[in-house]
């Protein structure tokens, strides 16, 4: 297996060092990646961090690890300004929309799943749901319960992070200090249950018009957001697993909790390696709705935002993003990913011109340790950009040789031509955009044909094989139309 040649090392935010990665299974990786909380579109932020880790996922794979990858779907408990008080995410939302909080889930759920197929996102092995796991999250807090680490006030349950901070530490993530913590923050207002402000909760009471609610030994109401996590990593990966990732914004407090809730109830730390991505700026600034400072990626892929001279492929975007390493931050503009989409096609040409490559009896490239390099690039912490960077060498030799400068050999050139495939394509999981425009066209070609034979159905009175057709079509989301101009359709 690869992973036997190839050293990787990951920077671990629990050590702030980078580490050799030593899965707590030859050959498997268990890793956790914090889903979205699915209470409106998912914005370009998150989708970097999400093909962060799905470039973490395919070079695991490359080398040969099995992954079991979960990514949760945050459906309840995470309320509005990441506090324990006031109202749920999607519950507001659900409010404001006047619809079903499930619905306002699935809305977004298809959103999210459809963005991160454009950007050519592997699906997660297990995508579990918050609200499918009430169950394990009470038995979790059961257990904290019966461990001393939380208390009961009201129907409402709390972490008692003075106490868990007795025994453990609380802060091992975040590198916080307690005493730091309890000097800035509020002092509770006396409407609060809470014991300490720094306690935070596991399970919430339900008032009387709160939708979303379930019945608990503590009476009926809804988790805590921090506590699923513990629940959907524990139940699908085991007490304890290799990696778990997420935005930086989550690493405090929502990680450390994790960490808390984990330790807790289990007395184990749960994972070995933490990675974090870091967050995606436009034009220097902070993405924020409120200022307008932000761009949706439907609004990238058709240019509709007035940042954008013109739109963008989804895979010139992933392009874009990976260019940068998953621990810096990456600012946005105009300028910085044309650029890219100039690299972008000089990169796709360049593969594609490599079938046309003459062979020498020698070689005066040396593709095996070109190879290596683009391996060490990865190997250092998943470093894309110099990843790239390697594969902008490649261009230049395979030019060279084009100009009988530089020579290759047949056996060389296969080399060169699956390695480059490789590293492109699964490694970075970028498409050649022709190809996709390619293989439109040949699907408008097959469905121009199924219009034919309904057409032929309905002049035959078969009027059963014509609606067979068309809902066939309906069934995989090709809608027919007709009309005075004949039938017309929308893939
Ligand atoms: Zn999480």
């Amino acid at each position: 297996m690869l992973y036997q040649e190839q050293q990787l090392k990951m920077y671990n935010s629990l050590s702030g060092e980078k580490e050799v990665f030593k899965p707590i299974h030859e050959g498997k990786v268990g890793m956790y990646v914090c889903g979205p909380t699915v209470y409106s579109y998912v914005h370009l932020g998150n989708c970097r961090t999400f093909i962060s880790f799905d470039l973490v996922y395919r070079y695991l794979k490359h080398l040969g690890y099995a992954v079991r990858y979960v990514r949760n779907i945050t459906d309840v408990g995470h309320m509005v300004d990441d506090v324990d008080e006031g109202e749920d995410k999607i519950a507001k939302r659900a409010r404001i929309e006047q619809i079903e909080p499930m619905e306002i889930v699935q809305k977004y759920t298809l959103n999210f799943h459809n963005i991160l197929k454009q950007f050519n996102n592997l699906p997660p092995s297990i995508e579990p749901t918050a609200t499918g796991h009430i169950i394990e999250q009470i038995e979790i807090i059961q257990s904290i319960i019966a461990n001393g680490y939380a208390y009961e006030v009201n129907g409402s349950v709390y972490f008692d992070v003075e106490k868990y901070n007795k025994d453990h530490r609380y802060g091992i993530l975040s590198g916080r200090k307690i005493e730091d913590m309890i000097s800035n923050t509020r002092e509770l207002d006396g409407q609060s249950d809470k014991r300490s402000p720094l306690d935070f909760a596991l399970w919430k009471n339900a008032e009387p018009q709160h939708i979303m609610r379930w019945p608990s030994p503590w009476g009926d109401g809804f988790p805590g957001w921090h506590l699923e996590c513990t629940a959907m990593s524990t139940k699908y990966l085991g007490k304890h697993f290799d990696i778990h990732g997420g935005g930086m914004d989550l690493k405090f407090p929502h990680h450390e909790c994790e960490i808390a809730q984990n330790e807790a109830s289990t007395g184990n730390s749960p994972v070995n390696y933490w990675m974090h991505a870091n967050m995606l700026t436009l034009n220097g600034k902070k993405m924020a709705k409120s200022t307008g400072n932000n761009i949706l990626p439907d609004e990238l892929f058709s240019g509709e935002n007035t940042i954008l001279s013109k739109g963008f492929a989804p895979t010139v975007a992933r392009f874009f993003i990976l260019q940068a390493h998953y621990r810096s931050i990456l600012d946005f503009s105009d300028d910085a990913i044309l650029a890219s989409e100039r690299g972008y096609m000089r990169l796709m040409e360049t593969i594609k011109s490599l079938k046309e490559l003459k062979t020498s009896s020698n070689s005066s490239v040396d593709v095996a340790k070109w190879k290596q390099s683009c391996y060490d690039a990865m190997n250092d912490d998943f470093n894309s950009p110099i990843l790239i960077a390697n594969l902008f060498e490649a261009v230049k030799f395979i030019n060279l040789i084009k100009d009988n400068k530089e020579t290759i050999t047949a056996a060389d050139l296969e080399n060169l031509t699956t390695s480059l495939n490789a590293f492109v394509f699964d490694v970075l999981g970028l498409e050649d955009s022709d190809g996709v425009s390619a293989n439109n066209e040949k699907l408008e070609g097959v469905v121009n044909m199924l219009i034919g034979m309904r057409n032929e159905a309905r002049a035959n009175k078969d009027f059963a094989m014509s609606d067979h057709i068309r809902d066939e079509l309906a069934k995989i989301g090709i809608q027919l139309k007709d009309g005075k101009e004949g039938t017309s359709f929308t893939l």
